[in-house]
């Protein structure tokens, strides 16, 4: 049976780059993919999935509503599709997230998810929650802070260069996010006292 996937980091750790290679592993075998990309911060129809070594590629929005089963199972219909790919996973709705399962479970299309697990912080996002709850595989994509250590948390560096500490979930605009260790990230948040604080210049 084909299995759910949920690949998830902080920002910056690769994954979209790993999504890219996954999606040509398979087209260059002949074989179809369809691309999802969160259209909650793009206009138009078509997006795009950039990575920052400079891959891109086109791909399908997704939208707060939207039936990802249903967009899947019309293409699977006339073109056999062999794998779904889903970047910016964490945006998606919990329905949308079950609605990928059943891409997995009753059309046999594996399904792989890229995302971020919290935001700025530290709360889990809507479509990570649903995917950290049902998926039948979840792998780390590992970064690390700047102390070496892993980084599983990110801070939002705001217009100023500060570490943002309140704020809307997701800032469009020219916010920087930097990925830390929990350690870090909580004395860059004003939570813990900065024992052996490194900044960030
Ligand atoms: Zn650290």
């Amino acid at each position: 049976m084909a299995k759910l996937y949920f690949h998830y980091a902080t920002m910056n750790a690769g994954k979209t780059t790993m999504l890219l290679q996954a999606s040509y592993n398979y087209r260059e075998r002949g074989m179809t993919t369809m691309l999802f990309v969160a259209g909650h911060y793009r206009k138009g129809d078509t997006g795009l999935i950039s990575s920052r070594i400079g891959l891109e590629t086109e791909a399908e929005m997704f939208r707060d509503g939207d039936d990802l089963f249903a967009r899947v199972a019309e293409h699977h219909d006339h073109t056999t599709v062999h794998c779904v790919f889903v970047d910016e996973a964490q945006f998606l709705e919990e329905e949308q997230a079950w609605q990928l399962a059943r891409i997995a479970d009753r059309l046999d299309i594996p399904v792989m998810c890229y995302g971020l697990r919290t935001d700025f912080q530290g709360k889990l996002f809507s479509g990570s929650r649903a995917l950290l709850a049902i998926s039948d595989e979840l792998r780390e994509v590992r970064t690390i802070c700047r102390c070496g250590r892993k980084a599983t948390m990110v801070v939002r560096l705001g217009a100023d260069g500060k570490v943002a500490r309140q704020g809307e979930q997701v800032a469009i605009g020219k916010d920087v996010y930097v990925s830390l260790c929990r350690r870090h990230w909580e004395e860059e948040m004003g939570r813990a006292s900065p024992d052996d604080f490194i900044g960030f210049t």
